[in-house]
């Protein structure tokens, strides 16, 4: 089997509910989807992560000519020519490889979970992100009481845990957190994400204004360059503190894991560098006890890839209850997520299935396609 042509498709979906985080708002959503074609008449799909004015042009001229005619069923081996392991655009090589184990499963007629050595689950548990500050919560009193209701809608479907985005204003991050945490009750989980928003002094006087309001991570509270910095926070808060979604690159991750800087490793599939990446970043996680817990935060194919991995991990220590696995579930206005996909991805009581067909297991929808596609940057390489 030979590839043959590749297909790049630049997305954007435009959303109602414009929301905003530390570092910026978000009035859509976009994804680079890459379509493996073959002499067979397969076609694995993945998604890379960059931005869909100028990824495209990065994998048709660096990228797409170094797999065409080449066998998808060796997919490590190209991971490692591509960069993988060390070096070049790892959110590109990410998304080749997901769209090259798509094509090995369906070749073979095995989920990719299979590929990877078998899954030791069906489903995985999902917690909820979402909690953003809304456009039209235009005051105060209208945005602690909208996190509220949203907080209580995920308590309701049965997350057991939830995400706050914090990192605007210190004194009101710590109001808005305590106002939910007394909402929800003492039983659900809830966690924030300060997105990179402050330095180190920052970010222990918010841990300790919120930590009496059980907090089951602290995310990002410093940018991961400032790995100094996250171990002051560690040593001053009494919070498990995380980080890492935007890391490339094993050694990266090494950085973060050996130096003690986190308490929970965060990769996303997308962007660390793919199936390959995340299997060593576990074992780097692994070898010195820091807790594994995948970003995801893409379209409906991130989530079905970060699904297929996490079919994958056994659970934490053993115990009476061990701790599984856990999946960050986007919950924000998402037409990539909800409508990409010919069945999409449903939570049920918290936990996502396991796409059981072979691949992915997923089915791109291609009129929602063709509506998402930004023409002008769709890109096409080989015969
Ligand atoms: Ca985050």
């Amino acid at each position: 089997m030979k590839i043959t042509r590749i297909t790049i498709h630049a997305l954007h979906a435009p959303i109602t509910n414009t929301f905003f985080y530390s570092q910026g708002y978000y009035p859509g959503r976009d994804a680079v989807l890459v379509e493996l074609h073959t002499d067979e008449g397969l076609a694995g799909w993945g998604q890379c992560s960059g931005a869909p004015t100028t990824t495209p042009a990065v994998i048709e001229c660096q990228y797409a000519p170094r797999l065409l005619g080449k066998d998808p069923r060796d997919w490590n081996v190209h991971w490692h020519a591509l960069g993988g392991l060390r070096g070049g655009h790892y959110g590109i090589v990410s998304g080749l490889e997901m769209a090259l184990l798509d094509l090995a499963g369906k070749a073979a007629g095995l989920p990719i979970y299979k590929l990877l050595g078998g899954a030791v689950r069906d489903r995985v548990k999902v917690y909820a992100t979402g909690l953003y500050k809304l456009e039209r919560w235009t005051s105060f009193e209208a945005w602690r009481e909208g996190l509220i209701e949203e907080a209580l809608g995920y308590r309701d479907e049965g997350f057991s845990l939830c995400k706050l985005k914090i990192g605007f204003v210190p004194v009101k991050d710590a109001q808005l957190v305590h106002a939910v945490r007394e909402a929800i009750g003492p039983e659900m989980g809830l966690a924030v994400d300060a997105n990179c928003a402050w330095d180190a002094a920052t970010a222990i006087q918010v841990g300790k204004a919120i930590e009496s309001a059980h907090i089951a991570w602290y995310e990002e509270p410093l940018p991961p360059t400032n790995l100094e910095g996250y171990r002051e926070v560690r040593r001053a808060v009494a919070i498990p503190v995380s980080g890492g979604e935007g890391l490339g690159g094993l050694y990266a991750f090494r950085d973060m894991i050996q130096t003690r800087s986190v308490d929970i490793i965060q990769p996303d599939i997308i962007i660390c560098g793919g199936f390959s990446a995340m299997q060593r970043i576990q074992v780097l996680a692994d070898a010195n006890h820091v807790r594994l817990l995948p970003h995801c935060w893409g379209s409906a194919l991130s989530l079905a890839a970060s699904l297929h991995f996490l079919a994958t991990i056994p659970d934490g220590a053993p115990s009476i209850t061990p701790t599984e696995p856990l999946l960050e579930f986007d919950r924000s206005d998402n037409p990539l997520r909800e409508n990409l996909l010919v069945e999409p991805l449903r939570q049920q009581g918290g936990y996502l299935p396991v796409p059981q067909g072979p691949g992915l297991g997923v089915e791109i929808d291609s009129d929602s396609l063709t509506r998402f596609r930004v023409a002008k940057v769709m890109a096409q390489v080989g015969g």
